[in-house]
């Protein structure tokens, strides 16, 4: 097959009709099979089928996302946001002949057990019931990811969407944070009421679906449908807490040197993200030299990760610009038909630019690593298994940081991982937020905004906001797309911030090693769940009391040494 640049990929609206035809015979051929060996076939080629599909859906909504005011797009996505239930649908029955299939054990055999699991929690999670409901939810979703990308903000002349007036909270300038932010916050609070009620249907939708599946509330619902297969909402409270007695004293006073070193007497939430007095760190040069950059550094990370990241550029797989009516964030995603990932961002100047090219690259170097992976199920790890190729990926590229930041190196190092640090109560105040949302379904927004400010007190004591009575009340959750479009999936950020630590401390003993569990880490994809794969990989488990206490152990001299060379380089600075 020739090799396509992303251009060429051509956009295809999947025809239901003729698919679930095919779909119908190979399913005949899989309940007909006379061996394991035929059955484990007709496997692979279901299989097939699915990501055929799943291409298709994947450029549809690629595009859309880079341009979502062009109508063509608009109308795929539309039409694709009504077919993934239906499709879904499909899948269902499909796993439920797998699972009842008279060749289980010796299938067992070939693929292990953990596939059979997630079949058994697919189909539990799932019932032709629920496909208005699924799609509903989908159109929700879509509704608050356009009302949030159509932002323009007039500020000092310009106009600007969310995402690049996120570059004036960084600013030097006191006045700049703090107008921009009021701007921001003043959209916020037009936007109030339709937020609002969008969020409200969700929940309700969410809590109808799960009374309809026989669980006793959404939030169990949301675990099984992540495959959460082996740890529990239990758990999830105690590492909450293990945050709370350790992460949040440290990020606490992690947050007052910043404070100091930045001058700041009585921070409030628009000076939590500037890092430096002269400035936070940015990366030097246009996207361009930030590329060439990364294919420098990846070339001498690892012959594999350099000649796949050439790729990616060759054929256009990243789309790295701010640029109008393209939508927020930043992903990957993959390609099943092509075998390669793409990755979307919108540069705005920031250190977050490099992010991108480390945490982006992360994900799609394991998807690229795990492309041949069979069966298919077992290609994509869980979401908290995600996280940690590209948030570890951020701390194995830290000794090539210099050609992205020349001199601003030393800032960069040290406010990256202090941010990696802070980051872990305020993931802990979206879990809690959303397992009290959804074990509250009948509250009001008053009420939500009111658990919300809540809770950041409690995780994040030392966010204030004076003179922003929108945010004080509570308002801030709604920035927060996770909370709207992947309910439940916040924490395992925090999660795999925490495996991704421990990678920077077993790097700064021995880099090598590290690379070594890292690579093996990508090539495994999704074949266990997390705890196992964590074993695999000789790694702590997060969830074990005082995990995250001797993480940050193992860390400490990185952040004393990152502290003293920074404090060097000002030193040196200043003498000239
Ligand atoms: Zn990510």
């Amino acid at each position: 097959m020739k090799e396509l640049k992303f251009e060429e990929y051509p956009l295809n609206i999947p025809d239901f009709k003729e698919l679930e035809k095919e779909f119908k015979a190979l399913m005949s051929n899989f309940k007909s099979a006379d061996s394991v060996n035929a059955q484990y076939e007709v496997m692979l080629r279901i299989g097939e089928f699915f990501d055929e599909v799943q291409t298709d859906f994947t450029i549809i909504s690629v595009k859309h996302s880079l341009d979502t005011r062009n109508e063509e797009y608009k109308k795929a996505k539309d039409v694709i946001d009504e077919l993934g239930p239906m499709f879904q649908s499909l899948t269902q029955e499909y796993n439920e002949e797998v699972l009842i299939s008279k060749f289980k054990p010796e299938l067992e055999k070939i693929t292990g057990t953990f596939l059979f699991k997630i079949l058994d929690l697919n189909r539990k999670t799932f019932q032709d019931s629920i496909i208005e409901d699924l799609q509903q939810e989908n159109k929700l979703c879509t509704e608050y990811d356009n009302l949030m990308a159509s932002a323009e903000i007039e500020y000092e002349g310009q106009i600007y969407n969310l995402e690049q007036m996120g570059k004036f909270v960084q600013d030097k300038d006191r006045t700049v944070r703090r107008n921009s932010s009021k701007k921001v916050e003043e959209w916020m609070k037009e936007k109030e009421d339709q937020i609002a009620s969008i969020y409200s249907k969700l929940v309700k939708l969410r809590t109808k679906m799960a009374e309809k599946l026989g669980y006793n509330s959404f939030t169990s619902l949301a675990y099984d449908r992540m495959c959460r297969t082996d740890w529990s909402q239990e758990e999830a409270r105690s590492y909450r807490d293990q945050i709370l007695e350790t992460a949040v004293p440290l990020a606490t006073k992690l947050t007052q040197q910043k404070a100091k070193r930045t001058c700041v007497e009585k921070p409030q939430f628009y000076d939590l993200n500037f890092q430096f007095l002269d400035g936070n760190p940015t990366p030097k040069g246009i996207k361009d030299d930030l590329v060439n950059a990364a294919q420098e550094m990846y070339n001498e990370m690892g012959q594999e990760i350099g000649s796949f990241f050439g790729k990616m550029v060759d054929m256009h797989l990243l789309e790295l610009e701010a640029k109008p009516g393209k939508m927020n964030g930043g992903y990957m995603t993959y390609f099943p038909r092509y075998k390669m990932p793409f990755v979307f961002s919108n540069f705005n100047g920031t250190s977050g630019d490099v992010d991108v090219l480390t945490h982006e690259i992360g994900h799609a170097f394991q998807g690229y690593m795990s492309k041949d992976i069979k069966p298919t199920e077992y290609r994509s790890p869980t979401m908290e298994e995600c996280e940690i190729h590209s948030m570890s990926m951020e701390f194995l590229a830290t000794p090539w940081m210099e050609k992205f930041f020349k001199e601003d190196r030393e800032k960069y190092l040290l406010g990256h991982l202090e941010e990696a640090i802070i980051f872990l109560p305020y993931g802990a105040t979206v879990d809690e937020f959303q397992h009290w949302v959804y074990n509250n379904p009948e509250a009001s927004h008053e009420q939500r905004c009111e658990k919300w400010r809540e809770l950041e007190r409690k995780y994040t004591p030392f966010k204030e906001y004076e003179d922003f009575p929108f945010y004080d009340k509570g308002g801030r959750w709604m920035r927060q797309s996770h909370i709207f479009t992947s309910p439940f999936y916040y924490i395992d950020y925090t999660l795999a911030q925490v495996v991704a630590l421990q990678f920077l401390g077993m790097m700064t003993e021995n880099y090598a090693y590290a690379w070594e569990k890292y690579v093996k880490l990508c090539s495994l994809g999704g074949k266990y769940p997390f705890t196992e794969l964590l074993k695999e990989a000789n790694l702590e488990n997060p969830f074990l009391t005082g995990t995250i206490q001797r993480t940050f152990k193992s860390i400490e001299s990185v952040l004393e040494k990152y502290t003293i060379n920074y404090n060097n380089r000002r030193f040196a600075e200043i003498q000239k």
